[in-house]
């Protein structure tokens, strides 16, 4: 049987990308949602034949312990609940997907991991891009140094905010600003490309050219990651303009890079040998993660995607905000020591 997913949180992500791609996956379903609106709750039973039983609320959502057509939780709303959402369902004792960020908070990111290991389920972060072709191809050319080793990386990811989901300049649900949201893209892009996790960060806030929208997050920032090679990566994010959604290599002996690189589809990709590595099919990346998250419970596997991932992104992204905060390089040393995954 195909495990049975429930997406918590049915706006604007679980809406238009999750559950159509969870009638595309081969190893899990759409089998449940918990959701705080009715009115919503009517709607998705009807369209994706949904049993009355697993339809939970926020509140009544613990009798998903006895619920055998649920073994995953997808926890989909503003960042600073995930935790919460994330830890209630492994106490329920299902495995978890969460999106990103993992969480607002290094103490919350640990809770979360501690909560899933004490009930022996799987705990996994909602990133897709692991599991896109493009993506999958840059991790391989930059960490094989397919065109001589990398000396600096390029990134760029934002786009103009309209306030149509006002918890996303809301620090107390955010967690931030367009570096959370956006700017996470470009940080895991440089990672996995080059396959390290720097060493150091600087950064500086963009001006902030809408006070009244952005009272308590950053309009945008740009940040520069420094690798222990002396690899640099200059990152930029922001609410306040649309950005290309970059991410570009150079080596010693070339560069490669995709434009689009982070979007739910239509990625592209260009090397300077005109090699036709970067030409690839666009896949349903949701689909791609979902799956791979079913076969890893399905046969007990790691995730490539763990929350220990989620916990140093976290740490990273906070340190990114003390180094604009103060001005000052800020050493990631102790976040090297979390995890040698990229
Ligand atoms: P959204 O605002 O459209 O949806 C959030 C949902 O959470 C809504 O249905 C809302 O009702 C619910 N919710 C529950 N408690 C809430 C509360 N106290 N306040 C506000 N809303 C509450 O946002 P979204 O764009 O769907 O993003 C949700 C999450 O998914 C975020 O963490 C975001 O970073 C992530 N996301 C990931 C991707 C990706 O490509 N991986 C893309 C989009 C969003």
């Amino acid at each position: 049987r195909k495990l049975g997913v429930a997406l918590l949180g049915l706006g604007k992500y679980s809406t238009g990308q999750l559950a159509p791609a969870l009638q595309q996956t081969k190893l899990c379903r759409l089998a449940g949602i918990v959701t705080g609106s009715p009115e919503k709750a009517a709607q998705w039973k009807q369209q994706y034949q949904l049993a009355d039983k697993n339809i939970y609320s926020y509140t009544n959502f613990e009798r998903i312990v006895n619920d055998p057509d649920i073994d995953i939780v997808y926890v989909v709303t503003p960042n600073a609940l995930h935790a919460e959402y994330a830890v209630r369902a492994a106490q329920a004792g299902k495995h978890v997907i969460c999106e990103k960020p993992m969480a607002t908070t290094v103490a919350d990111a640990r809770r979360m991991i501690a909560a899933s290991q004490k009930a022996g389920k799987k705990l996994s972060i909602g990133y897709r891009l692991h599991f896109e072709p493009h993506n999958q191809a840059m991790m391989h050319l930059g960490q094989t140094q397919a065109y001589g080793p990398l000396k600096h990386l390029i990134s760029d990811n934002g786009f103009k905010f309209g306030n149509d989901t006002p918890w996303r300049v809301d620090k107390a649900l955010g967690g931030g600003g367009p570096l959370m949201d956006m700017g996470i893209y470009s940080l895991q892009g440089c990672i996995y490309t080059k396959g390290q996790v720097p060493v150091a960060v600087t950064a500086k806030f963009d001006p902030n050219t809408n006070p009244q929208l952005f009272k308590d997050v950053e309009a945008g920032i740009k940040w520069q990651l420094q690798f222990a090679d002396g690899t640099t990566a200059d990152c930029h994010t922001s609410y306040a303009e649309n950005l290309a959604g970059r991410l570009r290599a150079e080596a010693a002996n070339g560069w490669f890079e995709l434009q689009p690189a982070f979007a739910y589809g239509g990625l592209a990709g260009s090397t300077s040998k005109n090699d036709n590595k970067l030409n690839l099919p666009n896949i349903n990346q949701q689909a791609a993660q979902m799956d791979d998250f079913a076969a890893c419970v399905l046969q007990n596997k790691p995730t490539r995607v763990p929350g220990e991932m989620g916990l140093r992104d976290v740490q990273l992204l906070l340190a990114i905000y003390r180094a604009a905060e103060t001005g000052q390089k800020v050493a990631t040393t102790d976040v090297q020591q979390l995890i040698d995954r990229t």
